[in-house]
């Protein structure tokens, strides 16, 4: 590790991270290399952000031509990035209006916001209530943090906002039994990330949508880590056929610069009226023109349908580990969001494919994720599963 940085990092930084002790110098497509030169294939992407890789030649040329011409305005004024990269949401999305700002908890914000505005304009004050899932992860600001299903990343920030109930992910009938009178939207990831890469059945996310569409009330899909690709189609939803009312994005959308956006159809985001939601940043000319050209790659690149084939790929291999290894319980998740439930502790497991020179993640204690760029290939799959094939074997 590069000379001293733990100290350095120790005696200045707010503790909030955990750090592997790991600096890393430098990337190129699913590698990296710290100081010592040692290289990493990386499963991690910056947590599902760097869908193309990381030092991406094409992006680097299009941050660096912008930033030679503009970086930033005001959304007082039109810039052409930001209008194009809109309209490349709407002509692929269900949605019809987008309003960018700069990461994924300010995007959930801004859809909390306009669902409660929606029903204020309609004079139904009254219905403010956010109906949230167990187990999910929404974001750390207070509005998102209020949102989230996870009691533990409420300790010591009470009381959270008010208005926010929860029910079972997952549980149909659970949603059925709850009185919707007061409720304004439900907001569900359509595959659980941080909660554990945990997919609802089949048609569980229509049947919501039909009760939410019976109540009159909205639905919004946190599609911050699955959207983009990441489960092999654009967005999640279209694995379920079925739309929202509003959707959040972030992560892989910038490839790595910071951008969130919040879609929502025509009739919901009329609510949004001049002065009513603003971001300084959001939107600049600088990050939208990266995440145009993530677009454009990811059309060009058929980045998609790859993601496809490469996760069912993996997910054979991942079986084949399965049906090896007592330890691991099951293997779950859509496209190249998967995870692996394991009946020992995870992080033993990521620190021993870190000094091997794999990256990958463990959630909720047990469950490893495997997050890699779309554009992983299949040696590099075969190279972890390997990695994962000995140390399954050792003595754990
Ligand atoms: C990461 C994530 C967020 C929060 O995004 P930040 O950019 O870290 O604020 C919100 N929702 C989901 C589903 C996420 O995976």
């Amino acid at each position: 590790m590069k000379k001293d940085i733990k100290n350095r990092a120790d005696s200045v930084f707010v503790k909030t991270y955990r750090r592997f002790p790991i600096s890393v110098k430098e990337g190129s497509g699913c590698r990296l290399w710290d100081y010592d030169g040692k290289e990493y294939i990386d499963f991690v992407a910056g947590i599902a952000v760097c869908n193309l890789g990381h030092a991406n030649p094409e992006i680097a040329d299009a941050i660096y031509k912008q930033a030679k011409k503009l970086l930033h305005v005001s959304n007082l004024y039109y810039t052409e990035p930001q209008v194009d990269l809109a309209s490349w949401l709407v002509k692929n999305s269900f949605g019809d209006r987008v309003f960018f700002c700069n990461s994924g908890t300010e995007a959930v914000e801004c859809a909390i916001k306009l669902a409660r505005r929606y029903f204020a304009l309609k004079g139904e004050t009254n219905r403010y209530k956010i109906l949230s899932m167990e187990k999910s992860f929404h974001g750390r600001t207070m509005g998102a943090l209020s949102a989230t299903g996870q009691d533990k990343l409420k300790q010591g920030f009470y009381p959270v906002l008010e208005g926010f109930d929860f029910i079972p992910f997952n549980d149909i009938d659970a949603l059925k039994a709850k009185d919707l009178t007061d409720i304004c939207a439900v907001i569900i990831e359509p595959v659980q990330g941080e909660g554990g890469v945990r997919c609802p059945d089949e048609e569980y996310l229509q049947k919501v949508r039909k009760i939410c569409d019976k109540a009159g009330i909205l639905l919004i899909f946190d599609e911050i880590q699955t959207g983009m690709g990441r489960t092999g189609t654009l967005f999640c939803y279209e694995h379920y056929n079925v739309v929202p009312d509003i959707m959040t994005l972030a992560k892989a959308l910038g490839n790595g610069v910071p951008i969130g956006a919040m879609i929502a159809s025509e009739k919901i985001a009329e609510a949004f009226t001049p002065g009513a939601h603003a971001s300084t940043f959001g939107g600049s000319p600088l990050i939208t023109a990266s995440a145009l050209k993530v677009a454009e790659i990811f059309e060009r690149d058929s980045i998609v349908e790859r993601c496809k084939k490469t996760g069912e790929y993996f997910v054979k291999q991942l079986e084949s580990l399965k049906s090896k290894h007592e330890c691991i319980v099951d293997v779950r998740g859509k496209g190249l969001l998967l995870g692996m439930k394991l009946n020992i502790a995870g992080n033993t497991i990521v620190t021993r494919c870190m000094e091997k020179g794999f990256l990958i993640n463990c959630i909720q204690e047990n469950i490893l994720r495997f997050i890699p760029p779309l554009i992983i290939e299949k040696e590099d799959i075969d190279s972890l599963v390997n990695c994962l094939d000995e140390i399954f074997s050792e003595n754990l």
